[in-house]
């Protein structure tokens, strides 16, 4: 029978994204086997993470100072604007360097079935991005789903009032393909190979 602080942690790790209730049981016993060796490290990095991590006013990017490192970064292209839907997609575009523009997290995707509108996401502060002179071009990266895609078009036709090229990545995608699962050679081809929307 386990102990209420065993059942305590496994419930909280079973509501991590990928990790059901079966496979945080076995994360709990795997920690309470190497609790020496691999507790404290835990805890140190959990404890740096919600002590240092904040969202950057700007994209949306989660990262040690706010404004972001990469909006922070003066070498950064200020012309492109890349969208993707969440934070996750701004590490993948961005661990091999593949981008020399900044981002714009969205937050999400548009979802009729979740009930996801377009003021549940950070599209506004995208509109006024997009409108300060600076920018010349929008790169939406959305995810290869049907919702990642209805999200695309809607921002397309939001920001076709502003003279910006629009383009979104090519789809050497796969279908149903999600930024953060491809390869590094995938995403930069289909970055590579981008085209105007519409
Ligand atoms: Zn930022």
């Amino acid at each position: 029978m386990a102990s209420q602080e065993i059942e305590a942690l496994s419930s909280a790790l079973a509501r991590l994204p990928g990790l059901g209730p079966r496979s945080a049981r076995r994360a709990v016993l795997w920690l309470v086997k190497n609790r020496e060796q691999a507790l404290p490290a835990l805890l140190e990095a959990l404890d740096a993470v919600s002590e240092t991590l904040v969202e950057c006013q700007i994209c949306g990017n989660v990262d040690t100072s706010d404004p972001c490192g990469i909006c922070a970064d003066p070498r950064r292209d200020p012309k492109s604007l890349c969208v993707v839907e969440d934070v996750a997609d701004v590490w993948a575009l961005d661990r091999a360097r593949l981008f020399q523009g900044r981002y714009h997290v969205l937050g999400g995707k548009l979802s009729a079935l979740d009930g996801i509108g377009p003021d549940d996401l950070n599209i506004a502060s995208l509109m006024e991005r997009a409108a300060n002179g600076e920018v010349e071009e929008v790169v939406l990266a959305m995810n290869a789903t049907l919702e990642g895609q209805t999200t695309a078009h809607y921002l397309a036709e939001r920001l076709d009032e502003h003279k910006l090229r629009i383009t979104q990545l090519a789809h050497g995608l796969p279908v149903g393909g999600e930024l953060d699962y491809l390869d590094e050679g995938t995403l930069a081809q289909a970055l590579r190979a981008r085209r105007p929307v519409g």
